[in-house]
C-alpha cells in the first residue's frame, strides 16, 4: 500500500506490522476514548498485578499473617533484585530494591563523598531533576559545606556536548552524577562516554536510570558504572510510590558505608545484637522494613518487560518517537510548535517534548475539552514542554497520530484560550 506517511492509514498500517503489538492487552484499557501518554510519570496498571495483589494481600497477609516473610516475602526482596538486575545490565548482588529514587541518592552519595574524603567538587548539570539537585545540596550540607557543587549549564535546554563535562572532570572531582535521559527534553547522555571521562579523574559516576529504565537498555557492567539509582513507577509500570532501587559496582561494595544504620542492613538481623555490624556486598544500605505490598506490584510489571526484550521495546520506542518529531513537523510546525527533544534517536530516550507559548494552556485543551475526539493525556513541564510519553508497550502509532492531529486542531481553532492559564495540581 502506498499511503502517504502523516495518513491515519499508515499509522494503523505500523500498528500492524509491530512486533509488540499483543502487548498492550496486558494492561488495563478500560476506556477507548483516552489516550495515554504520560506513562514516563507513572505507568499503566499491569492486569496481572490485581489478581497478584488480591493474593498477596488475602492469603499472605490475610491468612498466612507473619509465616508468609518465610514463605515468601525474603525471596521477594532477591527475586526483584534479580529481574532489574538484568533490566540494566548488573548482577543481582549489585541492586538493592527498596525505598525512594531519592533517599536512594541520599544513601548514595553520602556514601561515594566519604569514600572520596580528599576530593570536594560534585558535578551535575542543569538538566537534572530538581530532587536530585536538591539530594545533592542537601548531602553537601550536612558533610559540613567543604564540597562545591558544579553545574554544566545546556546551551539549548535540550542537551549537553560530553566536551564541555569533560573539561569540568579534574583530580579533585569526587563525583559526577547525571540523568541517563533528562526528564524534560529525553536527552540521551552516552554512558559510555562520560562514565569514561569520570575514570579517567578518579571521579566516581552515578548514574539516574529513572528516566531510562524500561525504555531504554542499561548496561551498568559494560561500561564500569560506579553506582546507579532508578525509579519502577515510570516505564516499569509499577505503580505510585513504587520501591526504587540502588546498584553498586560489585567491588567499591566494601569500601562504601551506608549512612543509615538499620536492622536490615545489618549481619545477622535477627539476633538482636545491640552493636551494629553492616551486612555484606549491597545489602548493608537497606535500612528498614522494605514495603512488602508495592514490592508485590512490582513483580508482575518486571515481568512483561523481561518476557517483551528491552532491544525490542527500544526498538519500537525509536520508531515512535521518530513517527511523532516527522508527523509534528508536517502538521505543528506553523503552528508555532518547537521540538523540545534532541532530533538525532539515538540521544534521545523515549518521551518527545514539544514546546509552545501556549503549551500549559494546549495541555489543558488536550485533557478535558470536550469537543475531542479523545481525550489525551500528555503531561506539562515548566515553562513551555509539552511531554508525549512513549511507552512502547502499550502504545500504538493510531494513538499518536490522534494526539498530533488534535494538536493542529487545538491550536488552529483556538480552542486552547477558554482555558485558564494558571498552572495548578499535579502537571
Ligand atoms: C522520577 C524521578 C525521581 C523520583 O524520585 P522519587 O524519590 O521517587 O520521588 C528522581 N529522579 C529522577 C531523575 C526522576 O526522573
Amino acid at each position: 500500500m502506498n499511503y502517504s506517511r502523516s495518513s491515519l492509514q499508515y499509522a494503523r498500517e505500523q500498528d500492524r506490522k509491530d512486533p509488540l503489538r499483543s502487548f498492550r492487552s496486558h494492561f488495563q484499557m478500560d476506556d477507548p476514548h483516552i489516550i495515554y501518554l504520560d506513562g514516563n510519570s507513572l505507568g499503566r496498571l499491569p492486569l496481572k498485578t490485581i489478581g497478584h495483589m488480591q493474593e498477596v494481600i488475602e492469603k499472605q497477609w490475610g491468612n498466612r499473617l507473619i509465616r508468609s516473610w518465610n514463605d515468601d516475602w525474603i525471596g521477594l526482596t532477591g527475586r526483584l533484585s534479580r529481574k532489574i538486575a538484568s533490566l540494566v545490565g548488573a548482577s543481582q548482588d549489585e541492586i538493592l530494591v527498596g525505598d525512594s529514587t531519592s533517599v536512594n541518592l541520599y544513601k548514595l552519595v553520602i556514601a561515594a563523598l566519604q569514600h572520596q574524603e580528599h576530593r570536594h567538587i560534585v558535578i551535575s548539570d542543569n538538566l537534572n531533576f530538581p530532587s536530585d539537585l536538591y539530594v545533592l545540596q542537601g548531602a553537601i550540607h550536612l558533610l559540613g559545606s567543604k564540597h562545591e557543587l558544579k553545574l554544566v549549564e545546556s546551551e539549548d535546554g535540550i542537551g549537553i556536548d560530553p566536551e564541555r563535562i569533560e573539561q569540568l572532570i579534574d583530580k579533585d572531582t569526587a563525583l559526577l552524577t547525571l540523568s541517563h535521559a533528562a526528564f524534560k527534553s529525553a536527552y540521551l547522555y552516552d554512558m559510555e562516554k562520560i562514565t569514561g571521562m569520570a575514570h579517567k579523574k578518579g571521579a566516581l559516576m552515578l548514574w539516574d536510570l529513572s528516566h531510562s529504565v524500561g525504555s531504554v537498555p542499561v548496561d551498568l557492567n559494560r561500561f564500569e558504572v560506579d553506582l546507579a539509582i532508578g525509579c519502577t513507577y515510570k516505564y516499569l509500570n509499577g505503580g505510585p510510590g513504587a520501591p526504587a532501587f540502588l546498584y553498586i559496582r560489585k567491588d567499591l561494595q566494601e569500601k562504601l558505608t551506608s549512612p543509615i544504620w538499620g536492622w536490615f542492613g545489618s549481619e545477622r538481623q535477627f539476633d538482636f545484637d545491640l552493636k551494629y555490624q553492616p551486612a555484606a556486598g549491597v545489602q548493608k544500605f537497606a535500612a528498614g522494613t522494605p514495603g512488602i505490598l508495592s514490592m508485590a506490584a512490582l513483580e508482575p510489571a518486571l515481568d512483561i518487560h523481561l518476557q517483551a526484550g528491552m532491544g525490542a521495546i527500544r526498538e519500537k520506542s525509536i520508531l515512535q518517537t521518530e513517527y511523532v518529531k516527522n508527523l509534528a513537523e508536517v502538521l505543528l510546525t506553523s503552528s508555532g510548535f518547537v521540538l523540545g527533544s534532541p532530533s538525532d534517536p539515538s540521544r534521545r530516550g523515549s518521551h518527545i517534548s514539544l514546546k509552545h507559548p501556549e503549551g500549559y494552556r494546549i495541555c489543558q485543551a488536550l485533557i478535558q475539552d470536550d469537543k475531542n475526539p479523545y481525550q489525551v493525556i500528555p503531561d506539562f513541564r515548566l515553562p513551555d514542554n509539552i511531554r508525549l510519553g512513549i511507552a512502547p508497550l502499550y502504545t500504538t502509532f493510531e494513538e499518536l497520530y490522534h494526539t498530533i492531529t488534535l494538536l493542529a486542531d487545538i491550536v488552529s481553532s483556538g480552542r486552547f484560550m477558554n482555558f485558564s492559564d494558571t498552572v495548578s495540581g499535579v502537571t
